[in-house]
């Protein structure tokens, strides 16, 4: 369970002690967050090889689901509300959980592929 916890903190998956961005970014101002090359704790380099994080668009896009149902069951079938809220609601959490989505994708891909399988 820890695991699950320290992937979300976006620690390092091989000691889970430093940190794996150095910037959140800001999705209101394009910035996107910052990775660093390797762990400052244990040196573990988190870009594997060239491309690795390609695989984590898969995760990014599987939250950015997630979380846009989440959006339309709340919206439509909770509060009843019209198509253009939701449409709203849906374009506004998209913006706002980018930034989100890209770190904690990332961070996941890398637990995914790391011995201490989660
Ligand atoms: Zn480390």
């Amino acid at each position: 369970m820890s695991r699950y916890v320290k992937a979300l903190q976006c620690k390092c998956p091989k000691c889970e002690k430093g940190k794996v961005f150095r910037s959140n970014g800001n999705s209101l101002l394009f910035r996107m967050p910052k990775m660093f090359h390797s762990c400052q704790e244990c040196g573990y380099v988190f870009e594997r090889e060239p491309g690795f994080f390609f695989g984590a668009m898969y995760v990014s896009y599987a939250l950015a689901v997630a979380e846009l149902i989440s959006m339309l069951v709340v919206i439509k079938f909770i509060l009843g509300m019209s198509n253009i809220v939701l449409l709203c609601g849906v374009v506004i959490v998209a913006v706002l959980l980018s930034t989100f989505n890209f770190r904690v994708s990332r961070s996941l891909w890398m637990y995914f592929f790391e011995k201490k399988a989660i």
